[in-house]
């Protein structure tokens, strides 16, 4: 996913959901959830898997003597990457070499709702399935990281997700003031 998503949409659903959590505190680990996009430079997998976030977890904790809510913060904000990834990522790396790629995927056709009135009232009989998916997971060799065939900068399902995102928290603001 792009960087201004990766950033928005997990501090926007942290504060949203964790009124009592201190703001400034959620911001001060925010940079987290675009850490992993560092190891582009190298690859772009010895950050994103499973294991990364919770090496990087321990030395939170460690470096703020063992604080633990900035443990929980990191948890969440590198965490929160990888779901954000989850199309593409080398999830398991180093234990396996691979990059996961996974589409999931189910669709329905617009004629369906006129298809299935025929199908009650027996007007029509039913030709074709009502839900049709297109899922697939594969895993492609590690260098498929790196070569990913394109990385995009924004996109219109982060720009509606990010809308929603703030318009609950601004629901949460408004309704926090009128009481
Ligand atoms: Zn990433």
């Amino acid at each position: 996913m792009e960087p201004l998503a990766h950033y928005m949409l997990p501090v926007v659903f942290m504060l949203a959901f964790n009124p009592r959590t201190d703001r400034r505190t959620v911001l001060k680990y925010s940079p987290l959830a675009v850490l992993p996009d560092i190891d582009f430079f190298f690859g772009h997998a010895i950050l994103h898997n499973i294991f990364a976030p919770a090496l990087i977890g321990v030395v939170v904790y460690h470096v703020t003597k063992k604080n633990r809510e900035a443990l929980l913060l990191s948890l969440f904000f590198l965490y929160s990457h990888l779901i954000l990834d989850l199309g593409f990522v080398a999830l398991l790396y180093p234990a396996k070499a691979n990059v996961i790629s996974l589409d999931f995927n189910i669709y329905t056709s617009p004629g369906m709702a006129r298809n299935m009135w025929g199908m009650i009232t027996g007007e029509t009989a039913m030709h074709e399935s009502i839900l049709k998916a297109d899922n697939r997971i594969r895993a492609e060799p590690i260098e498929a990281a790196e070569n990913a065939p394109m990385s995009p900068v924004f996109t219109q399902l982060s720009l509606m997700l990010i809308l929603l995102a703030l318009l609950t928290l601004a629901f949460k603001q408004f309704k926090g003031k009128h009481r």
